[in-house]
């Protein structure tokens, strides 16, 4: 289950990992917490909201993932208890193996509202008493942070790193959906030009970047994710086979 802020994050932050379950018949969640009608220079917010929703639509299509877009307002997500309650029922009713979101410490108020509305929603999901209507979890979730550079008040630090190498092309796919992001919205916010080139070499600087930092010269390109300290303790071992990878034997 990915929860992120936006209709694209679950992609760009982990599309190969969700290719790869795809590719193993995994039940994937997709939840977007808002409905990305903010991630426009010229689109008003109710048409892009819909052409969001049919981008993602159809990237999850792609995937075969189950797909939720809150109705909340890009750009306004608020840590509420009304939207706690939400994540726990969804959380509850998916019961997933592996749950991925943003970090506390990113750029993005959307991104640092989600990381926080599921660090609350945690411990929460095993007790009956809160939101009762849903039977409660018997074990907490394993929760991992996608990757993100920022360096204060903590640096990403992962637990572990997913090659992108042999699914990038089909990663580029995935995010391709996206045109009125990848076209459109990210390079006009770099003030770059946009259109169907941009995505290619933005996606695999990032990859190439993540597997610079973190891969130890294991791929050229990577996905990272680290274990969050409120959802259930897991150890590397079991970490890299919650992300389908082979144990590392020494
Ligand atoms: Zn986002």
């Amino acid at each position: 289950m990915i929860v992120g802020a936006h209709p694209d994050d679950a992609e760009f932050n982990a599309g190969g990992l969700m290719l790869r379950y795809a590719e193993q018949g995994c039940a994937i969640a997709i939840t977007c917490l808002t409905d990305g009608s903010a991630g426009h220079q010229t689109q008003p917010r109710k048409d892009l909201a819909k052409r969001r929703a049919q981008e993602a639509a159809n990237a999850a299509r792609q995937l075969g993932a189950e797909l939720t877009i809150w109705p909340d307002a890009d750009g306004a997500l608020q840590p509420t208890l009304a939207r706690r309650e939400r994540l726990i029922h969804e959380i509850r009713v998916f019961a997933p193996d592996l749950l991925i979101t943003h970090r506390p410490y990113d750029y993005h108020p959307d991104h640092r509202a989600a990381a926080q509305l599921v660090q609350d929603a945690c411990y929460m999901v095993r007790v009956p008493n809160v939101v009762p209507e849903i039977p409660a979890l018997r074990e907490d979730v394993v929760v991992a942070y996608m990757c993100d550079f920022f360096s204060l008040p903590q640096p990403f630090t992962p637990d572990v790193v997913v090659p992108l190498d042999d699914r990038f092309a089909a990663a580029c796919d995935l995010l391709s959906h996206h045109k009125s992001q990848v076209e459109e919205w990210l390079p006009y916010t770099l003030n770059e030009p946009g259109g169907p080139d941009w995505l290619e070499p933005a996606y695999r600087a990032r990859a190439s970047s993540i597997a610079r930092r973190f891969a130890g010269g294991h791929c050229e390109l990577a996905e990272a994710f680290q274990l969050g300290e409120y959802g259930r303790q897991v150890g590397n071992q079991a970490l890299r086979e919650l992300c389908l990878l082979d144990p590392i034997t020494i």
